[in-house]
């Protein structure tokens, strides 16, 4: 009734929103600390050749060392934030020492891919100061893989593509990652200036049901293009070779790996 009604005006928080604004703001301070007392590590996350079964590069997981929470629930934060282009810096460099530390102890190098935000993106420096890091650590630009999602179009689409051209010049690979979750990906597919596709872990799990035929199809297309072909999230051996025999190039998931600290990198994947 009116009394209700006037009464609900004056409610603006519950106690459950009140508890994820303490949460968020709990994390934001977790990674500002984290920003400043190295509290991040990186964990690497081993791709194959879908045939082969060949190890071809790794994906760098971002981790806080001291607190068990989820890159899903703190990238967000980090994104709403801000706070993800010096997360993002930093992990781009740790990636680039990673691959310095694992030339000097006379690894052969496989390239580290490293996802990117939009807000990364977004700064039209972002490609010289790839290029300064590179130079730094002395790192063939070939080694490095930036992982973007479609998130990316809703910054201004020239800028983007125009980003995206200069790190692939400076001779950087441009991987679409989380490919098929969104509503236009096929669309950006066909201008995106990227070097390969990852589906979504939302695809691959598709694969088994009736809609098998829609992932090989997708494959398909992506490979009309010239495009390299990842599957991540992979957990089973039938995904697994039904991937290989439809013609996707690469596979990641918990069926070879999960991603694991660096030494363990170099103790199981590296020669
Ligand atoms: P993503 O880039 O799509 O990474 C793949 C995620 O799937 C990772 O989750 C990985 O641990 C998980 N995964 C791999 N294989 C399997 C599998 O077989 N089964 C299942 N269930 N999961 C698997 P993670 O490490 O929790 O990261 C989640 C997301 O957080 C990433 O999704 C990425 O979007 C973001 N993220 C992680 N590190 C960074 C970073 O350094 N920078 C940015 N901007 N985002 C990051
Ligand atoms: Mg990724
Ligand atoms: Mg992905
Ligand atoms: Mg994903």
């Amino acid at each position: 009734g009116a009394k209700s009604s006037g009464k609900n005006k004056y409610i603006f928080f519950n106690n459950e929103m009140i508890d994820r604004l303490k949460e968020r703001m709990e994390i934001e301070e977790i990674l500002r600390d984290s920003i400043n007392n190295d509290g991040f590590v990186l964990y690497y996350q081993p791709i194959i050749d879908a045939k082969s079964y060949e190890v071809v590069s790794f994906e760098a997981l971002l981790r806080l060392r001291n607190h068990n929470i989820s890159p899903a629930k703190f990238i967000p934060i980090a994104e709403d934030t801000n706070l993800i282009v010096l997360i993002g810096e930093w992990v781009i460099k740790e990636s680039l020492m990673q691959l310095k530390g694992w030339k000097e102890k006379g690894y052969k190098l496989k390239p580290i891919a490293i996802n990117v935000s939009p807000a990364q993106i977004k700064d039209k420096s972002f490609p010289k100061k790839v290029e300064g890091m590179l130079e730094e650590f002395n790192i063939e630009p070939f080694y490095i893989e930036l992982e973007i999602t479609e998130n990316i179009m809703l910054e201004n689409h020239d800028d983007v593509i125009n980003t995206l051209r200069q790190l692939k010049d400076i001779g950087v690979k441009i991987v679409l990652d989380d490919f098929g979750t969104g509503y236009s990906s096929i669309n950006y597919l066909t201008y995106l200036p990227v070097d390969k596709v990852k589906l979504d872990k939302s695809l691959s799990d598709r694969f088994l049901t009736h809609d098998a035929l829609i992932v090989k199809n997708l494959i398909s297309f992506v490979k009309s293009l010239n495009l390299k072909v990842v599957a991540e999230g992979i957990e089973t051996k039938v995904q697994r070779d039904l991937l290989k025999e439809i013609g996707c190039d690469f596979i990641q998931g918990y069926v070879f790996s999960k991603p694991v600290p660096s030494e363990e990198i170099e103790s199981k994947f590296l020669e």
